[in-house]
């Protein structure tokens, strides 16, 4: 029996009758009964409604089972989600710092590329000074085998002033008595000149002026005084006489450039100088031409000094440095190959 409180003056009672004909009656039918102060009233359900009753509440439990079920479920993949979002968060952070250090390397490749275009700039401009140098007018060929071309010309020119008296033996010296021929000035006769006189204080640093060994040392009073001379490359010799004393031995190498005696006055001389000779398998030269023998004016000495197959030397010396820059170059392909 339930009793419900409709308000403060009335009662709905509502009352459930089982009526028990027998004991199968006893499920098959419902009474219920609704008094009033109106009166009361019967209502009837057969055992269909109980059983839909029935079948209702497993449905109602069975759907909202059905409903925390699916709220776990989304719940659940909500959570799954979450945890995606957060990896692809991750994922596109790390890539957006790839993206940056790739853009980082980008730029340094590129600023590394200009520099070294600047560079190879900067050796074709210095590549092209160094041919007008040379005298090479080929400045349109490709960067290798230019640079290959003044390399071989340089070095042979190189070699060439090293190997063969070049320039000054005697620094911020003037020049006085040339080759040829002259009335001596002491013993008044004329007769070949057979050097070039350089008027320097007693005591200047006479150096040599090419790669060579000391043939020749010789003290003397009389004649060319203390005389020295040096054995060079080719077929030369240079020579210095009236010197005051010297620097090296009989024997000696020395390379150009090399400090070999003081200048003087010994022997037959009118006043403190130098004089240097330069000869060529025994046949003196005026030794000027060399004296102003630089890589400047290279080929001047070509036409200046005759009687010397400078053609044929120069052939041979360029055979003899490209075999070895060709070497060097072979060298450097080996060592590179090795050591990577
Ligand atoms: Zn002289």
């Amino acid at each position: 029996m339930l009793n419900h409180r409709l308000g403060n003056q009335s009662f709905v009672k509502i009352k459930a009758v089982f009526i028990l004909a027998n004991q199968k009656i006893m499920t098959e039918r419902v009474v219920v009964s609704i008094s009033s102060i109106h009166g009361t009233r019967y209502f009837h359900f057969d055992k269909w409604f109980h059983r839909f009753l029935k079948g209702f509440g497993y449905f109602f439990v069975f759907g909202v089972l059905t409903i925390v079920g699916v709220i776990y479920y989304l719940l659940d993949e909500v959570d799954f989600a979450k945890l995606k979002q957060q990896e692809l968060e991750s994922k596109s952070t790390s890539l957006r710092e790839e993206v940056a250090s790739l853009r980082e390397l980008k730029f340094t490749l590129e600023n590394d590329l200009i520099e070294r275009e600047e560079k190879i700039n900067l050796v074709s401009y210095r590549l092209s000074d160094l041919e007008k140098v040379l005298g090479m007018n080929d400045s349109e060929g490709e960067l290798e085998s230019r640079l290959n071309t003044a390399a071989i010309t340089s070095s042979v020119r190189m070699m060439m002033l090293n190997q063969i008296p070049s320039g000054f033996p005697v620094r911020n010296a003037r020049i006085s008595s040339g080759y040829g021929r002259r009335k001596h000035p002491i013993t008044g006769k004329t007769s070949v000149h057979r050097g070039q006189d350089f008027a320097v204080n007693i005591g200047t640093p006479v150096y040599a002026s090419a790669d060579g060994v000391v043939e020749v040392i010789r003290s003397s009073g009389k004649g060319s005084g203390n005389f020295l001379r040096l054995q060079h490359n080719y077929g030369f010799c240079s020579s210095y006489s009236h010197l005051q004393r010297f620097k090296v031995k009989n024997g000696d190498f020395v390379q150009k450039g090399d400090l070999i005696a003081y200048s003087g006055n010994s022997g037959l001389s009118s006043g403190p100088h130098l004089h240097y000779e330069i000869r060529f398998i025994g046949r003196s030269l005026d030794p000027i031409p060399f004296v102003d023998w630089t890589i400047n004016n290279f080929e001047s000495i070509f036409d200046k000094v005759r009687g010397i197959r400078w053609e044929s030397l120069v052939n041979k010396v360029e055979l003899r440095v490209s075999s070895q820059l060709q070497l060097s170059s072979q060298r450097v392909v080996q060592l590179a190959a090795s050591s990577g």
